[in-house]
């Protein structure tokens, strides 16, 4: 279980990007932040493993403080903080495998480490999560080779193999085509409750948040707004977070992006495209109808 008590975060230059921001986050729970960019959503989860530094508040995770930790013992908590990140974070000139594997680097010794020498055990279980993300053979091609979605699931491979007790998710889907960030998302979110993984996910796409997520988290201005199941996030929830401009047009781009999408494929037939796709669109009309 993570609990973010009280969470703030002054940057040097004076910016407070996050005010005091609390959550309890259970088992296999996927909980999208949502809101404006610069509301601090980035901040909040690199300030739970660290990668910023928070002023004030505490995090913890199973029983341990996070915040009081020192630098060694940080590096030991982060092995159970799995990040899956918006530019995929992979060794292009290494292969698949290899890329999943380090993911277990914080468990190897040293010299297992610098000859990639991992256990057997390891590799195995790379192989498992690689058939489970939907990259069997693809374990000698090089990370450059792949394509945005295919990079994207070795990152999720790569978080997973650390058997991590959470799973800490920033803009997974910014650099990906709709559908496949549909599809990652899928992925993720299956992936939760199959391991019964919490899933914190920063998220800018309201479509995608409210599509994906069991619970959503509204941030503005570093602070939280909302707190609650996707079903109550209405107008005015929307306009608190976003601003009353500022959501309309968030809402309407996902509306046009999906009409897009829609015309392309009448413009193809629909040959290339499944029915699972065509009911995700038609839910996220569904959706952005009922609040127009
Ligand atoms: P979001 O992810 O919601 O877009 P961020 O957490 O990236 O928001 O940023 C929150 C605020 O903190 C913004 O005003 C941003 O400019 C500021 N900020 C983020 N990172 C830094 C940094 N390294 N130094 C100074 N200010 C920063």
């Amino acid at each position: 279980m993570l609990q973010v008590e009280n969470l703030a975060k002054t940057y040097p230059t004076g910016q407070q990007a996050l005010k005091g921001c609390s959550l309890t986050l259970d088992k296999s729970q996927v909980v999208a932040m949502i809101g404006p960019s610069g509301a601090g959503k980035s901040t909040f989860i690199r300030c739970i493993n660290r990668l910023v530094e928070p002023t004030a508040g505490r995090v913890v995770l199973d029983g341990t403080d996070v915040t009081a930790l020192s630098g060694d013992q940080m590096a030991k908590m982060r092995r159970h903080m799995g990040m899956i990140f918006q530019e995929y974070n992979l060794v292009e000139r290494l292969t698949v495998m290899e890329n999943v594997l380090s993911g277990r680097l914080g468990f190897v010794s040293f010299w297992q480490a610098l000859f990639r020498r991992f256990p057997q055990q390891d590799v195995a279980r790379a192989f498992e999560l690689l058939e489970r993300v939907g990259l069997s053979g693809y374990e000698n091609n090089r990370a450059d080779a792949l394509s945005g979605g295919q990079r994207q699931r070795v990152g999720i491979a790569r978080a997973l193999i650390q058997e991590p007790k959470i799973l800490l998710v920033d803009e997974p889907t910014s650099s990906l085509d709709p559908k496949t960030a549909r599809t990652i998302l899928g992925l993720i979110s299956d992936l939760s409750h199959e391991r019964g993984l919490p899933v914190l996910l920063n998220i800018h796409d309201v479509g995608l948040a409210l599509m994906f997520a069991e619970r959503v988290l509204g941030l503005s201005e570093g602070e939280v707004v909302f707190d609650g199941p996707p079903r109550g996030v209405d107008e005015a929830i929307l306009t608190r977070i976003y601003g009353e401009a500022d959501w309309r047009q968030t809402i309407r781009h996902a509306g046009e992006e999906a009409d897009e999408r829609r015309d392309r494929r009448a413009g193809a037939n629909g040959d290339s495209h499944d029915g699972a796709e065509q009911s995700d669109i038609d839910e996220r009309l569904k959706w952005e109808a009922a609040r127009r």
